[in-house]
């Protein structure tokens, strides 16, 4: 199937060929018809799956009869609405609107807090018919009375999930209510769960419902390893993990904002060039530090789920988990940042025995185990790696097992390592017991079967609530 088949018209069909695409991906060719038709759509479809093309190249078309280049701002009332959860998927979505509306006269603007509120509304002021928002800052626009949306006839609700999971629901609401009823309405979800229905209800007239993966089904393209090891020594093993397999672009997640702040320092000192993102850093920073790890300018990004929600970055070949998520199903959303457009990844997750639960809890949504890396293993690296750092002196306390979910003032050892050296062999050698680091073989060809992955299920536990 060829875009052309799709009933687009011939400035989208211009635009697609200008960013290389060749053909639609499946929620492409089941979304892009229907919306056109002006149905109502509820699509269970996550980041990497080319769902925003699949929604704005439709909602582009049905807009195209208001394409003005008129400068008055009366020629240009908001008619598509897009709400998402979190800053960067915002300003992700209007790039996508921008790219794929280049050659028609259609104007689009992004709202999201955390910055200035005043060029949003110079912007807003010279009339948009396309505004990207977060509902928090939408909200301060509408009680501003910057922002009219009578007259707005198209809506998606972006990762309608997480904007539940973060507690946008009665934001979302109240923006509903200041919405005209006659409208299209879209929903895209990485997951149905029984809120995610019951807002559909109220959202959606007769949708088409389009699912391009099975509930909790699969991509084949991310390989699942898990690295046993105490807490203390994590950090030390994902320095060891990237400059012994020489990984040149890593996501990594951490549970808190201060853990990821403290691992971005000691991987930085042990001159992995480093960034973090979570919401305590500005929008400016997050920006930033996004565009630099894209740019392969740093090759470690450390982040907390929430500000890691829906990036869309291309061909990333590896999602650390230096923490297990607490729920299952953000394990999916986090690897589902690795392995997209049919590229391979690898998702490496660091469990330490107090992770075990939550190891087990993936496993059992997943319905596969999770490749273990053999006893031994570890040792047997350390002992055939140089030695750069001296061994730490006999007597000296080992670090708490918890170390690296407490604050404290330093991030990493006191002795000072060299940029060059592997911290990991300044380690003493440790007998092999159930918390002793064990280390699975480096991905290589033949690393072992791809695993599944789950695209869709079931309810999550609240996330981390920030931004907007
Ligand atoms: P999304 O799921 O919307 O975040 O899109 C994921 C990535 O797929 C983005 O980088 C898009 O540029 C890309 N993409 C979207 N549609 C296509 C397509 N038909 N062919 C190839 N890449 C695409």
């Amino acid at each position: 199937m060829s875009f052309s088949d799709l009933g687009l018209a011939p400035e989208l069909l211009q635009a697609i060929a200008d960013q290389g695409y060749t053909e639609p991906t499946p929620v492409q060719a089941k979304a892009i018809p229907a919306i056109l038709q002006g149905q109502d759509v509820m699509a269970a479809a996550q980041t990497g799956t080319g769902k925003t093309a699949g929604f704005t190249l439709p909602m582009l078309q049905r807009l195209m009869e208001f394409a003005s280049t008129s400068v008055s701002p009366a020629r240009h009332p908001v008619r598509a609405l897009i709400l998402t959860p979190t800053r960067e998927l915002a300003a992700q979505v209007q790039d996508s609107v921008k790219t794929y509306g280049k050659h028609i006269a259609l104007r689009s603007a992004v709202v999201y807090g955390g910055v200035h509120i005043d060029p949003q509304i110079a912007e807003l002021r010279a009339g948009v018919e396309i505004l990207v928002a977060t509902p928090g800052r939408l909200l301060d626009h509408l009680g501003q009375k910057t922002v009219n949306l009578s007259q707005v006839q198209f809506l998606v609700l972006d990762e309608a999930d997480r904007m539940l999971d973060m507690g946008f629901l009665p934001d979302i609401k109240r923006i509903l209510s200041m919405l005209p009823a006659k409208r299209q309405s879209l929903m895209f979800s990485a997951t149905y769960s029984d809120d995610i229905r019951g807002l559909a209800k109220q959202l959606l007239t007769n949708p088409v419902s389009i699912e391009v993966a099975r509930r909790n089904s699969a991509t084949e393209t991310v390989t699942h390893l898990v690295y046993k090891v105490e807490a203390a020594a994590k950090r030390d093993l994902l320095t060891h993990l990237i400059k012994s397999r020489d990984m040149r672009q890593v996501l990594v997640f951490c549970n808190t904002k201060i853990g990821a702040n403290r691992l971005a320092y000691k991987l930085d000192k042990d001159g992995i060039g480093t960034a973090a993102i979570h919401s305590d850093r500005t929008q400016g920073e997050r920006m930033q530090a996004l565009a630099e790890f894209k740019e392969g300018k740093t090759k470690v990004l450390v982040a907390t789920d929430i500000a890691a929600r829906g990036l869309d970055i291309e061909q990333l070949p590896f999602v650390v988990n230096f923490d297990l998520p607490g729920s299952p199903e953000d394990y999916v959303h986090r690897i589902g940042r690795t392995g997209r457009a049919g590229m391979t990844g690898e998702a490496i997750s660091l469990v330490t025995d107090e992770e075990k639960d939550d190891l087990a809890a993936i496993e059992k949504l997943l319905k596969i185990k999770l490749p273990i890396q053999q006893p031994g293993q570890f040792e047997r690296e350390r002992a055939s790696a140089p030695r750069s750092g001296g061994r730490r002196p006999e007597g000296r306390p080992e670090p708490r097992r918890d170390e690296h979910r407490r604050p404290e003032h330093r991030a990493s050892s006191p002795r000072s390592t060299p940029a060059s050296a592997d911290p990991l062999f300044s380690r003493p050698y440790t007998p092999s017991s159930d918390a002793t680091p064990t280390v699975v073989p480096p991905s290589t060809p033949g690393r072992g079967p791809k695993k599944q992955v789950a695209a869709l299920f079931l309810p999550k536990a609240p996330a981390e609530k920030q931004d907007a």
